[in-house]
């Protein structure tokens, strides 16, 4: 329970609502979001809701007063939960870990920027230089991640189109010594095509309108850009240098997002039965920029080389076959930039000490911002992907804070009654589970030697999944409406019903990109881009292993998070988006509903209170309230604090509402909390 907080401003955590129904749940949402208090808690859970206009709550003297203390002493803020993470970790010597979560523009990484603001803010009293080194790097590199890996949507002005995991590394002292970041799924289809409305990644703009020279004849039609990219191009730019990037790969860079682009505007036509390329100047641009020879250019654009036996032959592609192509290289140039540039800022940030390696402890806080749940007009692949993410987060979710509850009254030696909840590891495994999963089923569609298409994975489904409670399709349920096209099939998520078209999730599974791409570009003469292209190096005969799909990738990867999220303990920010339109006054009432719905407050709340509301060491809770009994004020003679928190209760008539653990007092219902509050208020 939050201090400094009158009533009219709504209850600072709903653990202290009176009934926790959705009606009472909203309403204290609604009241505090117009009253400008957008944070509230549940426990230890931050509830966000996105302001959309500047708040005066994150300059210096907030962080100050938020520094080192304990949660509720302090209205919510995204700073105390930072500062329980930060203190756990120092002090617990534990590992800790604050995931973010919401839907697109709900404010996950503008919280995560503040709260890497706040650790650098409280950290390196001594400014000592190598830490005061690492702290900018890892500030400025969140400037260059956003250039590459965010664009303008409906949604967002400046959405993520990643997910972003990041270590930051601390010592002995509890000072950052190095970080490193983990990127998911860039969603790479928006370099080819954007929605109405919508963006490329920011860089585009950028390189398009300050760095003309790479991009040589006419810009691309297509990008128009906004008085902001001016300015940020020389923002990331400084950002690249001071971060370490040499001038080389600067270029570099340059280069590549300039090739994507005139990628874009080439065009392939025919002549009798000879596919060609329509706009041939623009292959020489192409080859100047990549630093390969033409007709490498153009013959990796139309043709492609086959290995029939022990023969290798040149086939030629036919139209659509080139136009698949070039997307596949501008899509995968993109990407393979974009984990370039994080792994080159890994190596830069990582922790370099060789004492703090080997000797020191070294603690990590981790921060999670990836993409919330997405249902769309029209579901494929991408959103599959992203709402499978969401379902292991929500597993993670439920396992840690029933787990944790549970660890502390266990640790705590207090009886714990079990409270049910919806899990939804069965939807987890639908999508994972070997052989039967929904991704097993497409990697096996797309291993299939005679038709490989996106039928043939849809009956795939259909048939492993017949009976499956949470799986459907126009097939099994043709008179349900909502099924509209035989290529829909629609999945029962914890967080409500999407229904996906399986168009295309064949090709963005295999996510071919021809051998001949590869090899052109490891047989640049421009060594940093021939450094990304290791596998380039194979001969088409010596390329044997299938590569990975990308269902397999994103799984593996998706495995890897919640397996490391696992070991650490969590902290949770829950993001909620109040509008459609970006509007400070507006708090749309069934949108907020439907987030406080899929993102489980509700029973998070109902969980927390069955347990108990408030818990407290007994030294903190006699600060707080030893004035309120004559046994404990101005000091107790009792043998312990443990029994003069007793006394104090006793004395108040509270014992039967709390239970006594080893080292923590826990109150059960908020209504003591209150009037220990109120009394505590009348004293001083
Ligand atoms: P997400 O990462 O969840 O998609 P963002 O963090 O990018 O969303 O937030 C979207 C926009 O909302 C921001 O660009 C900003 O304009 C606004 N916003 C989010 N959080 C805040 C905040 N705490 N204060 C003011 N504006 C915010
Ligand atoms: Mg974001």
């Amino acid at each position: 329970m939050a201090e400094h907080e009158s009533l009219e401003f709504g209850k600072a955590d709903f653990v202290l609502l009176d009934n926790v129904s959705m009606e009472e749940f909203m309403a204290n949402l609604k009241l505090r979001f117009e009253k400008g208090r957008i944070y509230t808690y549940i426990g230890e859970v931050v509830v966000s809701v996105n302001p959309y206009r500047a708040m005066n709550i994150y300059g210096r003297d907030v962080i100050e007063q938020y520094k080192g203390r304990e949660l509720y002493e302090r209205p919510p803020h995204l700073f105390a939960i930072a500062d329980a993470a930060y203190k756990a970790m120092k002090r617990r010597n534990k590992d800790t870990c604050i995931v973010i979560s919401g839907e697109s523009g709900a404010g996950k990484t503008e919280a995560s920027k503040y709260i890497m603001q706040y650790i650098a803010a409280i950290t390196n009293p001594n400014q000592r230089a190598e830490v005061e080194r690492v702290k900018n790097m890892l500030l400025k590199s969140n400037c260059v991640l956003e250039a590459f890996g965010n664009a303008k949507t409906n949604r967002n002005d400046n959405s993520s189109r990643f997910g972003k995991y990041m270590d930051i590394n601390f010592d002995f002292k509890g000072d950052p010594i190095g970080g490193h970041i983990n990127n998911y799924l860039l969603e790479k289809s928006r370099v080819i095509f954007q929605q109405e409305g919508e963006r490329s990644f920011h860089s585009f703009y950028q390189v398009n309108m300050c760095a003309p020279v790479f991009i040589c004849i006419v810009s691309p039609s297509s990008l128009q850009s906004c008085i902001n990219d001016g300015a940020d191009f020389k923002a990331v730019a400084d950002a690249m240098k001071v971060i370490g990037f040499t001038g080389d790969e600067i270029q570099t860079v340059y280069k590549i997002l300039a090739t994507i682009l005139h990628l874009g505007n080439l065009t392939f036509g025919v002549d009798g039965d000879v596919t060609l390329i329509e706009n041939t100047k623009l292959v020489s641009v192409i080859r100047e920029l990549l630093s390969t020879k033409e007709e490498n250019v153009e013959k990796a654009l139309l043709y492609r080389t086959v290995a029939t036996g022990r023969d290798v032959i040149e086939k030629q592609h036919t139209t659509q076959e080139a136009n698949y192509g070039r997307d596949a290289l501008a899509k995968a140039m993109y990407e393979r930039l974009f984990c370039w540039i994080v792994s080159r800022i890994n190596d830069i940030i990582e922790v370099r000490n060789y004492d703090a390696k080997i000797h020191g402890k070294n603690t990590v806080i981790g921060v999670l911002d990836i993409y919330g749940f997405e249902i769309f007009q029209n579901n494929s692949f991408e959103q599959f992907c992203i709402n499978y993410c969401n379902e292991k987060l929500q597993q993670l979710f439920i396992q840690l804070v029933l787990k944790q509850e549970q660890d502390e009254y266990q640790r705590e030696g207090i009886p714990w009654k079990h409270i049910d909840y919806f899990n939804n590891q069965i939807i987890v495994d639908l999508v994972e589970q070997q052989h039967k999963g929904i991704f097993a089923v497409l990697d096996e569609a797309c291993m299939n030697v005679g038709k490989v298409t996106d039928e043939v994975f849809l009956q795939g489904l259909n048939t492993k999944l017949a009976k499956h409670a949470h799986y459907t399709s126009r097939k099994l349920s043709p008179t349900d409406k909502s099924l509209e096209f035989d290529r829909d099939f629609r999945i029962r998520h914890y967080a409500g019903d999407v229904v996906y078209s399986v168009v295309g999730f064949i090709d963005k599974n295999k996510d071919t990109l021809f051998q001949d791409f590869k090899r052109l570009l490891y047989n640049s003469s421009n060594s940093v881009l021939k450094a990304m292209w290791p596998e380039g190096k194979l001969r088409i005969t010596e390329v044997t292993k299938r590569p990975l799909t990308a269902a397999t990738l994103f799984k593996n990867s998706m495995i890897s998070l919640v397996e490391n999220l696992a070991s650490k303990e969590p902290y949770y920010v829950r993001c909620i988006k109040p509008n459609d339109v970006k509007s400070p006054l507006l708090f749309e009432h069934e949108r907020c509903r439907h987030q406080v719905e899929y993102l489980g407050l509700l029973e998070n709340v109902r969980v927390r209170r069955a347990g108990f509301a408030n818990r407290q060491t007994y030294p903190r809770f006699l600060q707080r309230y030893k004035m309120i009994s004559e046994f404990t004020w101005p000091n107790h003679d009792l043998p312990s604090d443990k029994d003069a928190v007793k006394r104090l209760l006793q004395g108040c008539g509270f014992d039967h509402d709390v239970a006594y653990g080893k080292t923590k007092v826990f109150i059960r219902t908020p209504r003591t909390l209150f009037s220990l509050e109120e009394q505590r208020a009348e004293m001083v």
